[in-house]
Formats: C-alpha cells, structure tokens, sequence
C-alpha cells in the first residue's frame, strides 16, 4: 500500500473525525519514525506523549514479547498478580498513600476519578458538582467533556450534557464558584492541549490548602503530566501537594491504552461501584512495569535531569535566535512548548517541519508543543533541532 491507498481506504471506511497530516509512520526505532517511502523522522512528539520510552525499546519489547506468549486477558473476575504489582509500583514511586483503580485510557480515568469524588462527598452530603479551568481538557466522553473547559468543543447537537460541571476563569474564580454542592475541584497542573500553561506553584499550594480543610477533593488530571513528563514520576510531586485523587494514562503504557485512578481514600468504592472489563489487563499492566522500570531508573541516575536540562538548553537558544517567530518558553520537563508570535506561524513551522522529517505539536491558539520520549539521547535532540532551525531558516 502507498499513502495515497491508506488516505483513498481512511476516507471510505473511517467516520471523520481526525485531520491527519500527509503522512503514515510504518515503523520506529528510539526516537526515530519512518514512514511509507522510507523517510526518517526525528520524534518531538511521542504521539501526544504516549511513547513514553520510545520505539522497540529492548528492555519495553522483551517484556511485551514474554507476555504476549503467555497471557493477555483473564479480566477482572480473577486476580491479576501483574496488575496488583503495577499498583504497588505506581504508588511506591508516587511516594504517596494511594490505592489504584486501572482503566483504559485518560476520559477514562477521569469518569472514575468523578465517580469516586461524588460518591466520597455523598457519604454525608449531598454535593455533587466538580469544579475545572478554562482552557482544560479532561476528555471526549460526555461527562469529560463537559469537565472540559473549551466552548468550542460542546457543540448542540450533542446536547443534553451532564449536569454538575463549573469552569472557572482561572484559579482565583475557583474560591468564588466554591459552594456547599461543590465536591471536587479537577485540574491539570500543566494544562497540555490549552496551550503548555503550568499553574503556579504557590497558588496551586494555597488552593489545595484551602480545598483541603473545607474537605472539597483536588482531583488532579495528569494523564498528559503524569509518568515522568514533568521530570518527577507526576507533577504534583514537584508542586509539593498530595491530591486526593490522581488520574494518568497516557506515558504509562508507553502506547498500550492503559488508565489509572489513585485515590488517597481508600474505602470509597465497594465492589460492584465501578469496573472496566479490559482495566489493567496482562498486557497493559505489564507494559506499565516495564515502562515504569525504564524511567524510574532514568530518574534515579539523574539521566532523565540531564536530558530535560539539555532540550531547555536548544529551547532557550531557539528562542534567543528566533525572537521573530517565538516570544516565550512555556511548561515543564519534557512537556513544553514555545509560544509563537501568531496561529499562522504556528501552524507553518509544524508543518513545514514535518517535511523536514521532525514531528512537533500544536497546543492551545499558538503554541508549539514539545513531547520527546523520555529515553530521547543527545544525539537526536540535536538532530532534532537542527531540523527545527532548518525550518526556520526557511519560512
Ligand atoms: C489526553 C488527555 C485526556 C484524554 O485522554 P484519552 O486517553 O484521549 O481519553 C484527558 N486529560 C488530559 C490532561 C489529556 O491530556
């Protein structure tokens, strides 16, 4: 098949709801792709932050080859010794006091999270509604989706939405919209697709302070920040908070679909409250060990430092060299991007760099999103760059 077969095959047989750029990637390797001619790619983009590890990983494929010769799937009717162990490892390098629910994508995670704070506020009120930011984005389910705050993205035609759901403008309008049916407040502490915007530090610690003694739940969304992204295994951990609900997913299958809920309170489900009949299957829990394995080790040697330390390094160059393109550097770790001078330009260097083999990625109105795998080596970071500058140079 060549590309124009695939798009000619997409286009019959796939319900529209993507734009996909002009290319099919057939293969990868570190942190490289190559699509169908056979043209090599470097990778800034990790398919929105998922290949965590990047492509045929040997420790990551080893590990996904033993068990695919083995178990995939016994559902949640058994018990699952691979999955308690993800538990077990996703909390002890949390450094938190947590139980896991695992699901299988983001949205997913969220729905748990919201079911979990409604029936934790239940127990002795009647509160109800979750609170979240402008410019956030929590999921393409119903009730997600609601959660999520961009009008552009509640059309009418899929009306009626769920009830229960607040945005506010921005952290301070939290306070004010604060009332005795709030039971949670739900927010990403480095907003991913509303534009790489991390919220203060101070401010996200005064809020947590304040939901805490008024017992409303934080419910942090790190299924973009989460699984290393931010330098720590969630950001929460560098914002120096301990939310009562955590949601992750995307990094931590390294691209197979897996979610996770912790939750601080541990009584609140009992069974039969919630479930998931693929939720930490044996594939995807191990390919969360295995993920988790790589990157903690990375973060121990102080390599995964280094690697963010060294991207920062090329941003704040490509930033100084090209102040007519870009006008500043937002996010963390290796979850980043630099704020073009317009949409327009936006859109030209993502796509003019695509052709010369490096994936990028837009967020918000005119950010450039940067989401290199983690295990990314300075060799491709430079090589990457140099991609980038050639784009520049050339529009
Ligand atoms: C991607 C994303 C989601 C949705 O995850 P899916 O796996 O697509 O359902 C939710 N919240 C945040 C912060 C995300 O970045």
């Amino acid at each position: 098949m060549n590309l124009q077969e695939v798009k000619n095959l997409a286009k019959d047989f796939l319900l529209e709801t993507y734009a996909p750029a002009d290319v099919a990637f057939v293969k990868g390797e570190g942190c490289k792709l190559y699509d169908m001619e056979g043209r090599e790619y470097i990778d800034f983009a990790s398919g929105i932050g998922v290949c965590s590890v990047g492509y045929a990983h040997p420790v990551y494929t080893q590990a996904l080859s033993e068990q695919i010769h083995s178990l995939l799937h016994t559902s949640n009717l058994f018990f699952n010794p691979t999955q308690a162990l993800l538990a077990q490892k996703l909390v002890e390098l949390s450094g938190y006091d947590m139980q896991v629910f695992f699901a299988n994508s983001g949205a997913e995670a969220n729905e748990g999270a919201i079911k979990l704070a409604r029936k934790y506020a239940q127990r002795d009120s009647n509160r109800y509604k979750i609170i979240t930011l402008q410019s956030s984005f929590h999921g393409r389910t119903l009730a997600t989706l609601t959660a999520t705050g961009q009008d552009k993205l509640h059309p009418n035609y899929y009306a009626p939405y769920p009830e229960g759901f607040v945005v506010a403008q921005d952290l301070k309008q939290i306070y004010k919209l604060i009332d005795n049916q709030t039971c949670a407040v739900m927010i990403e502490l480095i907003q991913g697709e509303g534009g790489i915007y991390a919220l203060p530090k101070e401010e996200v610690q005064k809020l947590y302070a304040y939901l805490q003694e008024r017992d409303v739940l934080l419910i942090v969304d790190e299924v973009q920040s989460g699984i290393y992204r931010s330098g720590e295994l969630f950001a929460s951990n560098l914002y120096g908070i301990e939310p009562d609900i955590i949601t992750t997913a995307k990094g931590l299958g390294g691209g197979v679909p897996i979610g996770a809920v912790l939750s601080k309170h541990k009584n609140i489900f009992v069974a039969g409250d919630h479930g998931s009949t693929f939720g930490g299957n044996y594939l995807s829990s191990r390919a969360g060990i295995s993920v988790l394995e790589i990157l903690s080790n990375l973060h121990t040697s102080k390599s995964l430092q280094s690697t963010i330390a060294l991207f920062h390094k090329y941003l704040d160059q490509t930033l100084e060299q090209y102040p007519q393109y870009f006008c500043q550097k937002v996010g963390l770790g290796l979850m980043v991007g630099l704020q073009a001078v317009s949409e327009e330009v936006q859109k030209l260097i993502i796509s003019e760099s695509l052709k010369n083999g490096l994936v990028i990625l837009r967020s918000g109105k005119n950010v450039v999103r940067f989401l290199p795998p983690l295990t990314i080596s300075e060799k491709e970071i430079k090589e990457g760059f140099a991609k980038l500058y050639e784009t520049l140079k050339s529009i």
